[in-house]
């Protein structure tokens, strides 16, 4: 599999498409017993960062608001912590169906996501070749996914503080020794189902 395979990008996408109406749905049935308390709000450590608060998206996932769910970062900033399924008091799946969330917009390419799904898939571009991320070769397949040639200059100045202090190594890229390749291939499979 070549680069390009990897991070083929479709066509943007400036809002869901009609097939997600149907993802919806059932993502709304994980989330049907929620009583508005606001435990995963007051539970999540990014919350500070996100438009919509925890409480708020699920609110918008019941009423069916595709347009707010879909234009809002909340949903693409959780980090999987966890802490907000432990917390809820009706013990929905809320870290799941974050990630459900994150899924749809990865498979439709939506346009407000575009940068988190590249920047993800380069990293693990990264991680399938090599075991682990390599930083240069990371942000290098990034920058080329994005297709802007001024982007590396804005992170120029941070790479260079992370190179002083010996935080990340200059390695020249390659294919590595694909050692997890037959895992990155099961979980393809498994996505297929
Ligand atoms: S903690 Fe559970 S019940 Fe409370 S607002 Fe969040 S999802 Fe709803
Ligand atoms: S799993 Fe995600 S939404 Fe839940 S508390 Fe952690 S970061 Fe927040």
């Amino acid at each position: 599999m070549n680069h390009a395979q990897i991070i083929e990008i479709k066509p943007e996408s400036e809002i869901a498409p009609e097939p997600v109406i149907d993802s919806l749905a059932e993502i709304r049935n994980m989330v049907s017993a929620c009583i508005q308390c606001g435990t995963c709000t007051g539970s999540c450590p990014n919350a500070f960062a996100m438009d919509l608060t925890p409480r708020q998206l699920w609110y918008n996932v019941l009423m069916g608001e595709k347009e707010t769910i879909f234009h809002s970062k909340t949903f693409s900033l959780c980090s999987v912590c966890y802490y907000c399924t432990l917390r809820c008091p009706r013990g929905l799946p809320l870290t799941e169906t974050m990630s459900a969330l994150k899924q749809i917009a990865a498979k439709e390419n939506l346009a407000p996501y575009k940068k988190s799904i590249r920047f993800y898939k380069s990293f693990m571009e990264s991680v399938r070749r090599h075991g682990r991320v390599r930083e240069m070769e990371f942000m290098t397949l990034y920058f080329l996914s994005m297709k802007n040639p001024l982007m590396p200059l804005q992170f120029a100045p941070l790479g260079m503080k992370l190179m002083s202090k010996g935080k990340v190594s200059f390695e020249i890229p390659s294919k590595g020794s694909n050692a997890l390749e037959s895992i990155f291939l099961k979980v393809e499979e498994l996505e297929q189902r």
